[in-house]
């Protein structure tokens, strides 16, 4: 397994670090794992002048998943906007194909208090949002600013998805709720745009394939209600780019800390992209003190997905859980009782754990 490692700006590399740690006792246990390092967003661009350079696309192209920790810092928000870390992202999402994101959003008993609603509303919740995440409006074209015949300055972008766009996400999306409870909410904004009509339609056509999966459908403005209001409704959520964004950030406040989620991004082999789903946290970067498990649950997912070791992943995953049973927590999900750790501390913890 060939795995690229790209640890990225602000915590990335302190949280990478964690990860690598457990994949390693896999490693030393007989797994064949190879990690190649390379550079990627404000890191890349201090090193190569690009976020995103030939040498780190290499990598990527003949690694079997790629485990990258965040970019992105307010260093680089002068940068014209192609240099920009974050474009760095866009681009390798785009390079390797990653359609289809994967973010679940979990709640561990332990950390039921740390979500901010009411813990009977979110104690046992698991859901699934898969999020289109190479079309819609981020990547439509024509996009950009301009001056009007008006003589009016004005921005714009467009929001469109193909039919083939949206059948595979929808095919990705029925495929995971028949491995789970069998439900998948399909999220559009049909009543007042037609790009999303038009992916109503075609997750309908699709789902005549998949009998066994209830198929509903939620305009986004109600999903953002009730993924508040009620959010164990949800088992599988697909939805496009824009609004899968959004949503899923939602959802992984109900979870307690944007720190305990892990992502995967998949392409129509089973190569994936693995990230945590928060950024690069510039204002705690360097102190230790992030929260390395949503890093360390994407390397689990990284063994599910793209390599099909359902066992090891489980192994990562229980040795979380009984790290959290056993109450330790890094400062973002702290709370009074439990033991607060840095994020090498909470490292060792896992390695000791597995
Ligand atoms: P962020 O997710 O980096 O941080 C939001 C808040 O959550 C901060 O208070 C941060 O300290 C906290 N946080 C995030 N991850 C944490 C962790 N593992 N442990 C503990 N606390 C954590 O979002 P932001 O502040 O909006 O963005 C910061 C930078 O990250 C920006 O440059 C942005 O463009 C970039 N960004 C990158 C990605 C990515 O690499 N995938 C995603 C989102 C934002």
């Amino acid at each position: 397994m060939k795995i690229a490692v790209l640890a990225g700006d602000g915590i990335g590399p302190e949280i990478v670090e964690q990860a690598l740690r457990v994949l390693k006792v896999l490693r030393d246990e007989g797994l064949a794992m190879e990690f190649i390092e390379a550079p990627l967003g404000g890191q890349a661009y201090d090193a190569y002048g690009s976020p995103y350079p030939e040498f780190t696309q290499k990598i990527c192209h003949e690694a079997d998943a790629v485990l990258l920790g965040a970019v992105g810092g307010p260093q680089y928000d002068q940068l014209d906007r192609p240099l920009r870390p974050e474009r760095g992202l866009l681009a390798i999402r785009k390079d390797l194909g990653l359609f289809a994101n994967l973010r679940p959003a979990v709640l561990f008993p332990e950390l039921a208090n740390a979500s901010t609603l009411k813990p009977e509303v979110v104690a046992g919740l698991d859901i699934m949002i898969v999020r289109e995440l190479t079309g819609d409006v981020y990547f439509g074209q024509p996009r950009g600013m301009r001056v009007n015949d008006k003589g009016e300055r004005e921005g714009f972008n467009t929001m469109i998805y193909s039919e083939s766009e949206v059948r595979r996400i929808a095919h990705v999306a029925f495929g995971i709720a028949m491995k789970r409870g069998k439900k998948l909410c399909s999220v559009d904004k049909a009543n007042v745009l037609e790009t999303t009509e038009f992916w109503k339609e075609i997750v309908i056509d699709v789902g005549r394939e998949y009998p066994e999966v209830e198929l509903s459908h939620m305009y986004v403005d109600n999903a953002a209600m009730q993924l508040i209001r009620n959010p164990k409704q949800f088992d599988v959520i697909v939805t496009g780019n824009i609004f899968g964004d959004i949503l899923s950030d939602e959802a992984s406040m109900l979870t307690g800390s944007i720190g305990m989620l892990a992502s995967a991004s998949l392409n129509e082999t089973k190569k994936g992209l693995y990230e945590p789903s928060h950024g690069s946290a510039p204002d705690i970067a360097g102190k230790n003190l992030a929260n390395p498990l949503a890093t360390i649950m994407s390397a689990a997912m990284m063994l599910r997905y793209s390599f099909g070791l359902e066992a090891a992943a489980g192994r990562i995953e229980n040795a979380v859980k009984k790290v959290l049973a056993s109450g330790y927590r890094t400062a973002d999900i702290y709370e009074p009782g439990t033991k607060k750790l840095t994020c090498s501390e909470m490292g060792d913890q896992v390695v000791a754990a597995m």
